[in-house]
């Protein structure tokens, strides 16, 4: 069984205050004529489920183009922890052999509307991040806008993130999804050198063999 844990992408997608909403507009109409129906879009790359490249909070590194596709289609591990906002290094510890996994952290954000931007949303506090790329987690996914708070000046759990080289998946949804080992499908657009892209992500459970 597939479990999708992508929000969908449209107009009522909520963005970060300020960023560029979501908007998709036809080009080309079948109903005024024309040969067939073709859209443009505009938006931000954070909008909805998306993928952070080091490029997101470091001027020259890596783009999204360049994340390691073997993290991305490897093994994950989905972990519940109802912590309202910050997670900390003691909500974490009982987690064990994380090393060379990702960890998807299911929270209240998977409650949330796919179209309602909520500034109270669970994050990492710097340490939690620091810890969890210490155990060697390769990719963290929460389902909340991000992995810091939203009055976050410097981004401090992200660059911890990233000098364990820890891939960042934000805005899943996890609603209706069993704590458990699953194979995992991350895929980002591949546009070249950007700081993020929207992914198609999916997970499907690892049958553990009796
Ligand atoms: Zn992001």
């Amino acid at each position: 069984m597939l479990y999708d844990l992508t929000r969908p992408l449209s107009s009522r997608t909520p963005v970060y205050p300020g960023d560029t909403p979501v908007s998709i507009t036809p080009t080309s109409q079948m109903c005024d004529g024309d040969l067939c129906n073709v859209s443009s879009i505009a938006m931000t790359v954070h909008a909805g489920t998306h993928i952070d490249a080091p490029r997101h909070y470091a001027d020259g590194a890596p783009g999204v183009d360049a994340l390691d596709l073997s993290v991305l289609t490897g093994t994950a591990q989905v972990v519940t922890l109802d912590i309202a906002l910050a997670i900390d290094v003691t909500d974490l510890v009982h987690l064990t052999n994380l090393s060379g996994k990702g960890l998807l952290v299911h929270t209240r954000g998977s409650e949330a509307l796919n179209d309602v931007f909520d500034p109270g949303y669970t994050f990492f506090t710097p340490a939690a991040a620091e810890w969890l790329g210490g155990q060697g987690v390769r990719l963290i996914g929460i389902d909340t806008p991000s992995v810091d708070p939203a009055d976050s000046t410097d981004l401090a759990a992200h660059h911890a993130f990233l000098r364990h080289d820890t891939i960042i998946i934000e805005n899943l949804c996890l609603r209706a999804v069993p704590d458990g080992h699953y194979r995992l499908l991350a895929l980002p657009l591949k546009i070249v050198d950007c700081d993020a892209a929207p992914a198609r992500v999916l997970i499907e459970p690892i049958l553990s063999k009796s």
